[in-house]
């Protein structure tokens, strides 16, 4: 079976675009949540848009399931391959098509990195605004199917507020376009349901997105505080006080360390938090806000607080944030990194629920996260060769998660559901949520055969997980006030 199917792709593709040996297949056997992984049937690397259709057409017809692949960053399994399945690297589209000054816009191919966008714009004097941390590696195809966010996110939107114009193939190899260069277009806003369709409604091709002039000046403020709920409140305070900073970002005492040890950011190791928060604009702008906001952060309790004083210690200090990942890898073998999102009034209360939490399993956990967008990103420490270590930072994580929607947040602020959360979706929505998400998948897939398995659980599994959506008095965590 495996031979004739191979044998049918390479009738199209480059003999060296459909991998089937074991060696070849194990880059592909995981995303950035490695603690998952699958070997898959078969890799097929195509490198035009009318190979991608025929793939699509071939593999409908023989009812062969794909899941798309970008660069693999992913932190929920997202692109985890299927053992019976396809998996279709767009590792090959990496084309910027255009930089158009003139409509401030990028029209790119899926596998273009994200970074290559604002370097690509940047000698027009633009660049793209949504930063997730693995910039460098992440590409847009993957930002859209997931609908990442990053620091700038706050002020610039996430992905889907960026991205203006999709062309996408369906499971049966029709090609479809959506909106295009401008602001708006008639019909459903099926652009915008793409953005976070974690590649189960069809497979991107082409991406359109804003540009933005690069700001005339921008400024970061470092604050330290003793108490994490004050850190916590002082968020809620700046957001509330009508300032937008263009990143508002909060690190815990642990995070703090890891990344100071690794990049040497000027963090203060003393502190039991820090947030970072950038304002930009012009530089009476952002001067002023720098003022105003340092007088509320000394209000709301920081110890102390510095300004970068030149784009060196202002890149220096984003550095640390943006390295704090890979920094807190090295404090224990594993990680296993949560992504939920919270109102942020709860921001104090919630961070003081997940020590209590980490210490009942008895598993350390950092936090750095996109503290601006309530967006938390508790980082479970492990070792996955202790037997028993992994299921516990699992039932952690999914606690963690279940906390979040207790106090009227959300499963995931960017990192996807994939296969990671998808059973904390059955605490999120209600069966007949759950069922329209159904109905919308077969719209577009109705044999179910792109990326079958991942962010939306069949009923059966969430009766199986036993947990189905409770309303009222019945969450867990009844300690902790509603939203
Ligand atoms: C160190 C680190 C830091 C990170 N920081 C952030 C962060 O700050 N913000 C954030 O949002 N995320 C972050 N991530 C997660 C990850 O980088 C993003 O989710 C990113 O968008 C994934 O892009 P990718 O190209 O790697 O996609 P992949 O992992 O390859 O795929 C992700 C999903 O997109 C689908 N997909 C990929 N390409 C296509 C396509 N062309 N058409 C249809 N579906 C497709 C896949 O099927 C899968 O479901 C981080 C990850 C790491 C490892």
């Amino acid at each position: 079976m495996l031979r004739r199917f191979a044998a049918k792709l390479r009738a199209f593709l480059p003999r060296d675009a459909v991998l089937t040996e074991e060696e070849n297949l194990h880059p592909y056997e995981c995303d950035g949540l490695s603690a998952y992984r699958k070997l898959p049937w078969i890799v097929a690397l195509p490198e035009t848009v009318e190979q991608v259709g025929r793939l699509l057409k071939l593999c409908s017809e023989e009812k062969i399931s794909v899941v798309a692949r970008g660069a693999g960053t992913g932190l929920s399994g997202g692109a985890l391959p299927l053992e019976n399945g396809v998996l279709l690297s767009l590792a090959k589209f990496t084309r910027i098509l255009e930089v158009d000054p003139a409509n401030r816009t990028a029209t790119v191919e899926p596998g273009v990195r994200n970074q290559a966008i604002t370097d690509a714009a940047a000698p027009h004097g633009f660049y793209y605004a949504p930063d997730p941390s693995s910039q460098l590696a992440c590409s847009i195809g993957g930002n859209v199917a997931e609908n990442s966010g990053g620091v700038h996110c706050l002020k610039y939107g996430l992905t889907v507020h960026n991205v203006l114009g999709l062309k996408f193939f369906t499971m049966d190899g029709e090609l479809v376009t959506l909106g295009g260069k401008t602001l708006d277009s008639p019909g459903y806003d099926l652009l915008a349901l793409m953005n976070g369709s974690e590649g189960m409604l069809g497979v991107i091709v082409e991406i359109t997105v804003k540009l933005l002039p690069k700001p005339e000046s921008a400024q970061v403020l470092l604050a330290a505080f003793d108490d994490i709920e004050k850190a916590g409140a002082a968020v809620a305070a700046i957001i509330a006080s009508g300032f937008t900073p263009a990143g508002l970002e909060m690190m815990d005492k642990l995070a703090i360390r890891a990344a100071e040890e690794y990049a040497k950011a000027g963090y203060p190791t003393d502190a039991v938090a820090i947030l970072l928060c950038e304002l930009d604009g012009t530089s009476e702008e952002v001067t002023e806000g720098i003022a105003q906001v340092r007088d509320l952060l000394t209000r709301q309790g920081a110890t102390g607080v510095r300004t970068s004083k030149d784009e060196a210690e202002r890149m220096r200090m984003w550095a640390g944030r943006k390295a704090a990942f890979p920094a807190v890898g090295r404090l224990a073998p594993d990680y296993y990194c949560m992504d939920g999102t919270i109102p942020r009034k709860h921001l104090g209360k919630v961070l003081a629920k997940i020590s209590e939490l980490s210490r009942e399993h008895g598993l350390p956990v950092a936090n750095v996260f996109h503290a601006g967008d309530g967006n938390l990103h508790p980082l479970i420490l492990y070792d996955a060769n202790k037997p028993g270590e992994l299921k516990t930072a699992e039932e952690l994580g999914g606690e963690i998660l279940e906390l979040c929607v207790a106090v009227g947040g959300t499963i995931t602020g960017e990192h996807g559901v994939g296969v990671e959360k998808i059973n904390q979706m059955c605490v999120q929505f209600t069966k007949e949520e759950l069922t329209q998400f159904h109905s919308l998948k077969a719209a577009f897939d109705p044999q179910g055969l792109l990326n079958p398995g991942k962010a939306v659980p069949k009923p059966a599994r969430c009766a199986e997980f036993g947990r189905m959506h409770v309303h009222g008095g019945k969450l867990k965590f009844p300690e902790l006030e509603r939203f």
